[in-house]
């Protein structure tokens, strides 16, 4: 018998008649002897219709009063789909019972949106676990110090679900999603992309962080502080297929690195929509502008990616970053109204029409001149390169967002990845 933790997704748990499915699934697993945790995310497309109920009636606010607000109209709808999951559960005979996150309670700090895990307490869902029952959390939300309810940005079910598998040091955390695991890129946009049966924690923590949404990149940051072995896997297989054909499905992400996953240069692809550049123009070239700059915006609680800044002409220098297009016009609002004037710069712009593409790859280590490979490939296609990063692992590229369809499509082909042969599967 072992704890098992599953995550459900919006699509997965879209209708009455999916949640019923989610709901014999569990069952499936439970009957087969072990304890299950199941941690839901709203229902399809419930999110994006609260926060544009929100948008309707406050669109400029930005402030924390409203964001305080905001997550306690977004987290309910994680409330409405485990309750009605419990009820599908005790159709099914099961004993099953769900808790909101403040219930748990889920502790974050007070980062309204964007809230980070701190502690959780496993004593409750221990108790029921042990009186047999299936116990349902809530994703996606928390509770602050204050007994405020906070959210964990987009996506963030991933996380909670794979915090609540390491407080419990559940065996394993299947995340159920509509695709049938993690693929060389997003399969929606690369009809050639393949899926990959395993994939190293350090790449799909690279795929995450530039973008690839299939996981959230915290949850997969919290598998590697505690290391919860974590599986991606379908939640459109039929529900009564065997067990043990389920359970080594979809792709692995593992701990583990061998020589075959490095002899592939690259991997995977990510891109990401959701990022929008602010440059300072005119910035005295002096020791801590930089420090001026994004010491400010860091303080705003709003992360900064891509950094760069260029050559000083005649003391003068301009200095780019990217932000979240969320917080794009409060990053703007921020630097004209409080760090400009201090700064004595000439002026703040933003261009939130811009994305970024990177190739991810443990083989990068070892293989020279793969970067080099991506900028000619990109340059053939006579896209521009606005900004460049790059870790051991990874090269990303910022360039105009009405390139990145083409850019992705080439690169995976550059790269090898479109072959049929998996060649970096375990
Ligand atoms: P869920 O609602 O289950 O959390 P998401 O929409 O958040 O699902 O994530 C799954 C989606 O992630 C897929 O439908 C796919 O379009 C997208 N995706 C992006 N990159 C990848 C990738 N490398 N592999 C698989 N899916 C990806
Ligand atoms: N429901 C939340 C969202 O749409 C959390 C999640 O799905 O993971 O972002
Ligand atoms: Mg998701």
């Amino acid at each position: 018998m072992a704890l098992i933790v599953h995550k459900y997704g919006g699509t997965s748990m879209g209708s009455t008649e999916r949640i019923r499915n989610v709901a014999r699934r569990v069952a499936k697993w439970h009957r087969a002897g072990h304890q299950l945790v199941v941690v839901p995310s709203a229902m399809s497309g419930e999110t994006n219709r609260l926060l544009g109920l929100a948008k309707e009636l406050a669109p400029a606010q930005t402030d924390d009063a409203c964001e305080r607000e905001l997550d306690m109209l977004a987290a309910t709808g994680e409330q409405v789909s485990s309750a009605l999951l419990a009820m599908a559960l005790q159709a099914e005979g099961l004993s099953a019972v769900s808790y909101a996150g403040w219930q748990v309670p889920i502790k974050t700090n007070s980062a309204y949106t964007k809230a980070r895990i701190e502690s959780i307490d496993d004593q409750r869902l221990r108790a029921d676990l042990a009186a047999g029952k299936v116990v349902i959390v809530t994703g996606f939300q928390g509770v602050d110090g204050n007994g405020h309810i906070t959210t964990l940005g987009r996506g963030g079910s991933d996380t909670s679900a794979v915090a609540v598998a390491a407080a419990l040091k559940a065996s394993e955390c299947l995340i159920y999603t509509d695709v049938d695991g993690v693929y060389t890129t997003d399969p929606r946009v690369v009809a050639q992309a393949r899926r990959l049966e395993r994939v190293s924690f350090e790449e799909m923590l690279e795929m995450a962080s530039m973008g690839s949404k299939v996981l959230q990149i915290r949850s997969v940051e919290f598998a590697g502080k505690y290391r919860v072995p974590l599986r991606v896997l379908s939640s459109f297989t039929p529900w009564d297929i065997d067990l043990n054909t389920e359970a080594s499905s979809g792709t692995l992400i593992t701990f583990e690195e061998n020589e075959t996953m490095e002899q592939a240069v690259v991997s995977g692809i990510a891109f990401n929509r959701d990022e929008a550049k602010i440059s300072v123009l005119g910035v005295p070239d002096r020791p801590g502008i930089a420090y001026q700059i994004l010491g400010a915006v860091a303080q705003a609680h709003i992360e900064v990616d891509v950094i760069i800044q260029n050559i000083s002409k005649e003391g003068k220098t301009d200095f780019s970053f990217t932000v979240h297009r969320n917080d794009f016009q409060k990053t703007l609002h921020l630097l004209k109204t409080q760090v400009l004037p201090a700064l004595g710069a000439a002026d703040v712009v933003g261009d939130a029409r811009i994305c970024k593409v990177s190739i991810v790859g443990i083989g990068m280590r070892s293989h020279v001149g793969v970067a080099s490979r991506m900028f000619k490939c990109l340059s053939e296609e006579g896209i521009n390169i606005q900004m460049i990063s790059t870790s051991e692992i990874k090269t990303s590229v910022v360039i105009d967002e009405k390139y990145m369809e083409l850019a992705v499509r080439s690169l995976h082909r550059e790269f090898d990845l479109d072959q049929t042969v998996d060649t970096i599967s375990g």
